[in-house]
């Protein structure tokens, strides 16, 4: 690559080579357009999106309605607006229709343009709750879970417990993150152990956590209700949640959510928590909130936070350049009405059920399928090398990978999640099913029937 200043850059010309590599579309199938569950190639094959990017795509792909949404809030010729000093109705309609979603357990919005931002959000609002408190000497301490991600930037990366995204980055910006271990009962779950002695164990675990750091140190405990992209699809054993909650409370601190990928109907309740309703004091939403139609999420805030926050400062000093947009908040506000004027979390936990029965039917027995888990149209299948011992493939031979790949190329063409962890972080292999929340029986059947040809290849 030549420079202005004339010098020629080997780094950039191999940087340059990689771009042009994808550009001529060795590295990835070329999409051209979408519609419902279907992505068209330029090879000509057409793909069933099975998975709508990582559990993003929640009414498939094309909608009109939102698509004439989005282009109804362009031709008003409002392109932007600092969400800090105007106010739009798009955006406090969008605002007021996830306050309803929560049964009256959160008080206000605050909207962001990506997962991760959100966490950052939580982080910061989080810290500042305990700040209000006690200016001088506020609480510092995080608690988060091993086999965690809460998202890539600095922060909400230094929160996940993925050794694997991680690596890099060691030590961490941020040194006041603590981890626990997972909620994980195909890996951790004694022989023989119920659930109540499952999870009294995993809550005497945080609470020895607590007592460690000091407990008035503590601001809050943070976890995926159903973990996501770390673990694939492992959701909370019941009674799990609450346990955290009452280990949290107890102590005063926070009990956060991060439903960036689990929430907005993907596990057949509108939120995670309400499946047992244990609502968080601060909660994250993501993927499933635009439906992919625009980078759209939010931090959901309970009244205790923002209480603390009016009887103190009554600011949060935040804020980015394209957060609260019109454009974004119209397509999610347009996603979120058809989810529920179709009732489509419904759909979702009916066939949620019947997508479980067919992967078990066609499935369990495989000698490589470690564990079949999941919740509503959120399921993961773990590989492992014997099913005995449960133990993973060596990780060179990128079976999660291998298998998304297959499912890719053959001719049954339809996509699955492929994912790095689930036994340590550094080992296991996992693939994820998250199809469009619209889905038929038929679509699942399909759904079952590839994953099920494309493992026993
Ligand atoms: N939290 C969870 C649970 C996630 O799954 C993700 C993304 O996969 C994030 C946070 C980060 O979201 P984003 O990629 O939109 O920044």
């Amino acid at each position: 690559l030549r420079l202005s200043n004339g010098h020629t850059s080997v780094v950039a010309s191999k940087q340059t080579e990689y771009l042009l590599d994808r550009n001529l579309h060795k590295s990835f199938p070329v999409v051209t357009g979408g519609s419902g569950n279907y992505l068209y190639l330029l090879d000509g094959r057409t793909v069933f999106d099975a998975t709508g990017g990582a559990a993003v795509s929640c009414i498939g792909h094309g909608n009109k309605r939102v698509i004439k949404a989005v282009s109804t809030v362009m031709n008003t010729g409002i392109s932007y607006l600092a969400s800090t000093f105007w106010a739009c109705e798009v955006v406090e309609e969008l605002c007021k229709n996830l306050i309803h979603g929560t049964d009256g357990k959160m008080a206000r919005i605050y909207l962001t343009g990506s997962g991760s931002e959100a966490m950052e959000a939580a982080i910061k609002l989080a810290r500042q709750v305990f700040y209000e408190c006690n200016p001088s000497t506020p609480r510092i301490n995080f608690i988060a879970r091993e086999g965690s991600y809460h998202g890539n930037t600095i922060g909400a990366l230094g929160m996940s417990g993925f050794p694997l995204r991680r690596a890099p980055y060691e030590p961490f910006l941020m040194n006041n993150v603590h981890h626990v271990s997972s909620c994980n009962p195909y890996r951790q779950r004694a022989d023989g152990e119920s659930d109540s002695s499952f999870v009294a164990r995993k809550a005497a675990e945080l609470e020895a956590k607590f007592q460690e750091l000091g407990p008035e140190t503590v601001i809050a405990f943070v976890a995926e209700p159903v973990v996501g992209a770390a673990l694939g699809c492992v959701p909370a054993v019941p009674g799990y949640l609450k346990a955290m909650k009452d280990v949290c409370h107890k102590h005063g601190a926070l009990f956060i959510l991060d439903e960036v990928m689990s929430g907005m109907g993907r596990c057949g309740t509108l939120h995670a928590w309400q499946h047992e309703d244990v609502a968080p004091d601060l909660q994250t939403v993501g993927k499933g909130l635009g439906g992919g139609y625009q980078p759209v999420a939010a931090v959901l805030i309970s009244s205790r936070v923002v209480n603390t926050l009016l009887n103190g400062s009554g600011q949060f000093v935040h804020g980015q350049t394209y957060q609260g947009m019109p454009v974004q908040a119209a397509a999610a506000l347009e996603v979120q009405r058809i989810v529920q004027e179709e009732d489509l979390v419904d759909n979702v936990k009916r066939q949620g059920l019947y997508l479980e029965q067919c992967l078990r039917a066609r499935l369990a027995d495989h000698p490589n399928v470690g564990d079949i888990r999941g919740r509503g149209l959120f399921w993961g299948l773990e590989f492992v090398k014997d099913k005995t011992t449960k133990e993973p493939f060596d990780p060179k031979l990128a079976v999660a990978q291998r298998v998304y790949n297959t499912s890719v190329s053959t001719p049954f063409n339809m996509t699955m999640y492929p994912g790095t962890g689930s036994a340590d972080g550094l080992k296991g292999d996992h693939v994820i099913l998250a199809p469009a929340y619209n889905v038929t029986k038929e679509d699942i059947e399909y759904i079952a029937q590839v994953a099920s040809d494309v493992v026993h290849q």
